[in-house]
């Protein structure tokens, strides 16, 4: 187990413990034993595999422990990654664990509350705030964990709340509406991106390489992602941080906020955009 320099981050492998306590997991759910089911995920993700059998692990533990922390090294080592890092909450502990079999075929990482709101009847854990656990494996690379690093330091300060962005354009793999916390985290990804002059992704739900022309092309023909864009202006510190901060990334949606607003409403006769989740009175 090791702690990430001054941040709130530890990097915990468990592996072989979660393989044993998973199941009893799933059973503690079937008997509706929830909060128990609950209180063995916590203990699981705070436990290290060096304490199974002598340390028997001992060379795997070292091995992704040291990966993971040259990873967020390199994303320290970039002045994007560094603010986030830097912003998550420090009365709270952002847990990084491996991902068992279980997760490693849908090719993604996830990051939800350790205690998070039990939910009737459905195994979600996405609900809740505070510490965090993110699963993860190296092959993702640090664009994904810095990703996910956006979704702890909304958990931790209790401002992880999806909305619903309407998908124009909805991938055929990907649902209807798009979520504002997968928005936000996509666009702080490619101003990550942009920073190190790194290829840009179009968004959250079409990962198509793009330049930045094609983004704001994109952005500004999507009445809904303006929208988003304007709310987290509003209401996130880290978009009206990153706004003022990175003035000369190539990439940065919030700096460049009014003018994409302006490229939309040219022909319009509409003064400004409400920001998302504003209903409209007629
Ligand atoms: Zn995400």
């Amino acid at each position: 187990m090791k702690k990430f320099g001054a941040y709130p981050v530890v990097v915990n492998y468990n592996l072989h413990t979660q393989l044993r306590n998973n199941p009893k997991q799933d059973d503690l759910y079937r008997m509706g034993r929830r909060e128990e089911e609950k209180q063995l995920y916590i203990k699981t993700t705070r436990t290290s595999d060096a304490g199974i059998e002598n340390n028997l692990y001992k060379q795997e533990i070292r091995q992704w422990e040291t990966t993971i922390c040259q990873c967020l090294r390199q994303i320290e080592g970039n002045p994007v990654g560094r603010i986030v890092l830097g912003l998550i909450n420090k009365q709270t502990t952002v847990w990084i664990n491996p991902e068992t079999d279980d997760w490693k075929k849908c090719s993604c990482a996830q990051t939800g509350p350790l205690n998070y709101e039990i939910q009737k009847d459905s195994v979600a854990r996405g609900a809740g705030s505070g510490d965090t656990l993110i699963l993860f494996k190296p092959e993702l690379g640090d664009d994904t964990l810095f990703h996910e690093l956006v979704h702890a330091y909304r958990y931790s300060y209790k401002k992880f709340s999806p909305m619903c962005i309407d998908n124009l354009n909805p991938s055929p793999k990907g649902p209807h509406c798009g979520s504002s916390e997968e928005f936000l985290a996509h666009q702080m990804s490619n101003l990550y991106m942009s920073q190190a002059n790194r290829p840009l992704t179009l968004d959250y739900y079409d990962a198509s390489v793009s330049s930045k022309d094609e983004i704001y092309n994109f952005l500004q023909n999507d009445v809904d992602r303006l929208e988003a864009l304007k709310y987290f202006l509003r209401h996130e510190y880290l978009a009206m941080l990153a706004a003022h901060t990175f003035t000369s990334t190539n990439y940065n949606p919030f700096r460049d906020y009014a003018m994409l607003e302006a490229n939309f409403l040219k022909d319009m006769d509409l003064p400004t955009l409400p920001e998302l989740g504003t209903v409209l009175r007629s």
